[in-house]
């Protein structure tokens, strides 16, 4: 197998009165989106910070291209900072100049600009910027040095749908250039649209890591059956259900066996006019792994 870009062993951090990494072990291979998700709290961030070197792990390794964290990986890294980072009272042009001084190489500034769509931008003070450009020149700053691995915390959290779908397509750009990027997110679709491979975390520890699709494909045998409440007459209430939505009344009934639900339906006289298939989703697997409801 080749040489993991990142090899986590026994990774711990410890807090006064709090286990926030408890011992979690993964490999990341190279050129792969890898997404870590959790409820709050699960230690998501606490993980990436000390992949990225900013914290220190109480116990464990991490290597990177098979080296101890070093020289080599400051150089190599890309972390997408939040607000801290960023000099409001500068042009976007201005930051990512000041940025890309800090690295003896990198990318040229009109290919970050580019890759990033700061084109209409680059005059405006950081300040003055959307959520969504606000990202993208902070993903552009973490990528002024050509980094071969780029780490994300939450890069979507707060942007509208078309903002997020726009991140999404740079993502998708930045994997295309045989880049690693680490993510974390609270959004399934997310997670399910970008990453290769996701870890699920929840009190300090993996409590499931592989694709999206073998996890789906584990861990469910069945499908969700979703149809009106009015649709749903008494004579159907012995097939087990449930209430999905009580303000639009919409029941869900999961079954593996399609067909045979189906005929039951029919024979019980419900109509089929609003029944929708559909198949199980990371957003289940989440809230049937940690037993917790998403964040909004
Ligand atoms: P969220 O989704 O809310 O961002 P998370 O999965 O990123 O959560 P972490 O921020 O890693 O979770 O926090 C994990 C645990 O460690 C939490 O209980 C948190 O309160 C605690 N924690 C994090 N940083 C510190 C710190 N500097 N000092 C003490 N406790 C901390």
């Amino acid at each position: 197998m080749a040489q993991p870009i990142l090899d986590v062993r026994n990774l711990h951090k410890h807090y006064p009165g709090v286990n926030a990494v408890n011992g979690i072990d993964f490999t990341v291979p190279q050129g792969i989106c890898f997404g870590l998700l959790g409820p709050n709290g699960a230690g998501k961030t606490t993980t990436i910070e000390m992949l990225e070197g900013i914290t220190k792990p109480t116990s464990g390794e991490i290597r990177y291209k098979g080296e101890l964290q070093g020289a080599r990986f400051r150089q190599e890294a890309g972390i997408q900072f939040q607000s801290t980072a960023l000099q409001d009272f500068l042009t976007v042009r201005e930051n990512l100049k000041f940025f890309s001084s800090l690295y003896p190489k990198g990318l040229p500034l009109e290919e970050l600009i580019e890759i990033c769509r700061l084109q209409e931008y680059l005059d405006r003070d950081a300040s003055k910027l959307s959520g969504g450009q606000r990202q993208r020149m902070l993903l552009a700053l973490a990528l002024v040095n050509d980094p071969d691995v780029v780490f994300l915390d939450e890069p979507t959290t707060g942007l509208d749908p078309q903002a997020r779908l726009n991140f999404w397509e740079l993502v998708n750009s930045i994997k295309a250039r045989h880049k690693t990027v680490l993510l974390t997110t609270h959004y399934m679709e997310e997670a399910y649209n970008l990453c290769d491979e996701i870890a699920i975390m929840d009190h300090g520890k993996i409590i499931a890591h592989g694709s999206p699709d073998a996890l789906l494909a584990t861990h469910f045998q069945d499908v969700i059956i979703e149809l009106p409440e009015r649709d749903f007459p008494d004579a159907a209430k012995t097939i087990p259900h449930r209430y999905l939505d009580k303000v639009t009344g919409t029941i869900e009934i999961i079954t593996p066996d399609v067909n045979g639900t189906l005929a039951q339906l029919i024979q019980h006289g419900a109509s089929l006019a609003g029944l929708q298939v559909r198949p199980r989703t990371l957003e289940d697997l989440f809230i049937e792994l940690t037993g917790k409801e998403l964040r909004a």
